[in-house]
């Protein structure tokens, strides 16, 4: 069984004008592929380990044999991550149900958790992901560097934002915060009620 590069569930333009269509057709066709053919390309020695899904293979990378341990980590983490954060973008949805719930308890107001959020993804240095996760069912916000997965670490993801410069350099420039703006109008909140649902 091979790893494939799944479909979006939109256009490349559908989040426009906050993500541009041009950095989402790369980012899709491209990087997301790339991390897909460089996954199977460090699994084709090891038929034990091609049967496995991507979060069977992060949540143990200490069983993946040592030669395509770091390999997995960088392509399955960039495999996994990337598939995590397509359907977890959409316009127009409204931050309600659970989730909404669970983070007005935890940080005080939608606002202080957009405000903590966006710093603690600005305070990343060089390329990462920022999250919110379940923590042992508690909400906690937390960055990765590189491709690495909260699964990883038993962390269960719950909303996320990739912060490598081909996310948002096309459009943004250097201009991180205008990215972090755009990106609150496109988080998909009836897909992050799902993943919270999942922890
Ligand atoms: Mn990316």
């Amino acid at each position: 069984m091979k790893h494939t590069l799944p479909n979006l569930p939109y256009l490349y333009n559908a989040l426009e004008p906050y993500f541009d269509e041009e950095t989402m057709k790369i980012h899709h066709t491209k990087h997301h592929q790339a991390y897909v053919d460089k996954l199977n390309a460090a699994l084709d020695k090891y038929p034990k380990f091609q049967d496995k899904k991507v979060d069977e293979l992060l949540k143990e990378l200490n069983k993946i044999p040592e030669e395509i341990r770091t390999a997995v980590k960088n392509h399955g983490g960039g495999h996994f991550n990337h598939s995590f954060w397509w359907p977890m973008l959409k316009k127009d949805t409204k931050f309600s149900g659970d989730i909404a719930e669970a983070i007005k308890k935890k940080f005080g107001s939608y606002e202080e958790f957009k405000k903590k959020f966006t710093e603690t993804a600005l305070s990343l240095f060089g390329s990462g992901w920022c999250w919110l996760v379940l923590n042992k069912k508690e909400l906690e916000i937390m960055t990765t560097l590189n491709q690495d997965c909260p699964i990883s670490q038993g962390k269960v993801p719950v909303l996320g934002i990739d912060m490598w410069e081909h996310s948002f350099y096309v459009k943004h420039r250097a201009n991180k915060p205008a990215y972090l703006e755009d990106f609150f109008h496109v988080i998909n909140w009836e897909q992050v009620n799902k993943s919270y649902k999942k922890g």
